[in-house]
């Protein structure tokens, strides 16, 4: 059996016969199996939009190249008598925990907020009454930051292939779309999520996992470099290991980190306003029409070195999405992006940030607890503009001109918008250079400033980062993991999960 990788390029609505029909073509056989291996649209001409797609090819009729073989991780089971606390259920805690239970340790994953199904109601309730839920929201419960998200798995960090593997191929066997394992841009989006994550979870209690949700860890206690206990309101948990993964969301803990010695450093991080446009305008200016069959919404990903070399940049762009309150607290706001698998809403959105170091923001801040501190009383003000859940917003042609013209377009965002000068809320560097970035953006993006900014977002990366090893060690411990994106050192689900499954895979190997 021979097996051969062709390149080819189909139109936007391709089919499987498509693809077949081409294939044969192309190597002149008629017997043979197939699978596609990548596939990226290429929209770089508006007139020639197309899929660029790697196929491999098995068949009696191809003599030559060898399957080439994937990367993959090595899990070694044998039972071990330790047990590993981790804190956190989102993408880094559960892999972390996953990983480490199928290698025979004895682990309990410990969620302070609820499970999927009962966090969905919460969110609901938020959204349609304004009751904010602390253990049920768009930052805490079952899944983590991940579960109610577009479910991007775009990554650009390196060296974690064998991850990136098996993390697809475990979403895949827990319900996600198959295709995630080939698109250059894959999403699994969040009315899949709901069931992966719930569909992970019964996977990982089969398994002999432990998992206690609505329990937050409060503290945890050292002896010499060694962590023995984590506290909870039910109760202490002694362990032999902590995998700690909070996210960057949970204030209380980061602090209860720095009080029990755990070193953190500053670290640069970013802050805008999350961008929405119509996702007709959008699809036009990057296809040339209006809609393409066989694609389900055009994206964008933009970014500008700016005047002062302040980076500004969109993140974790959201097509046919819905901006959504995601704070993790009460009298507090913060935006984020959520699309379902159909990306077939009518709007747009994207965090528009502009990078900064947390020293440039205010004088005082000096150390990693000053910045969390700013952060929180920042996302604080804007509740307090409003006085409500609704998010401070104008229009991008108004945050130019520092102008409000007091009209808001049509927008997805569940509880309203409040028109605001967004640049008098931000500390002027961070005003510059959105200013100078969304001028550039307008010339790459016809139409760009027809579009609204909604704040705040401040949630796209951490201002601080634990001072630990490439496995997640914290300096000065021996037992104790940070990982995922609250360490400073992971961004989005794919890294982040990527992160848990490193911290994993060292305690494999130490114990
Ligand atoms: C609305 C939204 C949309 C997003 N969309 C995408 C996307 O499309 N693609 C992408 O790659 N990324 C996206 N992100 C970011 C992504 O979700 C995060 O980068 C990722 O979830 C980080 O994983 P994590 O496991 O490190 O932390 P988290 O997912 O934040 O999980 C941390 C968990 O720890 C729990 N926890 C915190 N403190 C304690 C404590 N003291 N005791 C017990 N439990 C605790 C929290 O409740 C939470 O469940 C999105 C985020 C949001 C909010």
């Amino acid at each position: 059996m021979g097996f051969k990788q062709i390149d080819l390029i189909l139109p936007p609505d391709f089919s499987d016969a498509m693809m077949r029909s081409e294939v044969a073509k192309v190597l002149g056989i008629s017997e043979f199996t197939c699978q596609i291996v990548s596939q990226s649209l290429d929209a770089r001409k508006k007139s020639f939009v197309h899929w660029l797609v790697r196929v491999g090819v098995c068949s009696e009729h191809l003599s030559g190249d060898a399957e080439i073989p994937k990367p993959s991780l090595k899990i070694p089971y044998k039972k071990r008598k330790q047990k590993v606390l981790v804190l956190g259920s989102g993408p880094a805690g559960f892999f972390s925990a996953y990983v480490l239970q199928l290698a025979g340790f004895n682990t309990v994953l410990v969620e302070r907020g609820s499970m999927v199904d009962l966090r969905a109601r919460q969110i609901a309730q938020f959204e349609d009454k304004g009751v904010f839920h602390p253990q049920g929201n768009y930052a805490f419960g079952e899944g983590g930051a991940g579960t109610f998200s577009d479910g991007k798995l775009t990554s650009r960090s390196k060296h974690i292939s064998a991850e990136r593997r098996f993390i697809a191929e475990t979403y895949i066997a827990a319900g996600a779309p198959k295709e995630i394992a080939w698109l250059a841009h894959p999403h699994i989006g969040s009315d899949n999520l709901q069931k992966v994550v719930a569909a992970l979870r019964l996977e990982y209690q089969n398994l002999g996992g432990t998992i206690l949700f609505e329990t937050r860890i409060e503290d945890i206690q050292a002896e010499g470099r060694n962590i023995v206990e984590a506290y909870t309101a039910s109760g202490a948990i002694k362990s032999n290991i902590f995998v700690l993964a909070p996210g960057h969301s949970a204030y209380e803990t980061y602090r209860m980190l720095m009080k029990r010695g755990v070193a953190f450093r500053l670290k640069n991080f970013a802050i805008g306003s999350r961008a929405e446009h119509r996702q007709e305008l959008i699809n036009k200016a990057q296809w040339g029409v209006e809609r393409l069959p066989g694609v389900k919404a055009a994206e964008y990903r933009l970014a500008s070195s700016g005047k002062t070399n302040q980076p500004v940049y969109t993140f974790c762009m959201c097509p046919g999405g819905v901006v959504v309150p995601s704070t993790a607290y009460a009298l507090s706001n913060t935006v984020n992006g959520m699309s379902f698998y159909p990306r077939d809403g009518r709007f747009a959105n994207a965090a528009c940030v502009a990078g900064v170091h947390p020293t440039q923001l205010a004088p005082w801040i000096k150390t990693p607890y000053d910045a969390l501190l700013w952060l929180e009383q920042l996302e604080q003000s804007y509740f307090a503009f409003s006085g409500k859940y609704a998010a401070p917003s104008c229009t991008i042609a108004d945050f130019l001109k520092g102008k409000s013209r007091g009209r808001l377009p049509e927008s997805s965002f569940p509880l309203g918008l409040v028109d605001a000068p967004l640049w008098s809320m931000m500390p002027k560097a961070v005003v510059d250079a959105l200013r100078f970035g969304l001028t550039e953006f307008n010339l790459k993006v016809k139409g760009y400033s027809e579009g609204v900014l909604i704040g705040l977002e401040s949630k796209t990366s951490s201002p601080v980062q634990v001072i630990r090893d490439s496995s997640g060690l914290c300096e000065g411990f021996d037992n104790l993991y940070l990982v995922g994106e609250g360490s400073g050192y992971a961004g989005g689900i794919m890294s982040s999960a990527a992160d848990g499954i490193k911290a994993a895979i060292a305690i494999i190997a130490a114990y």
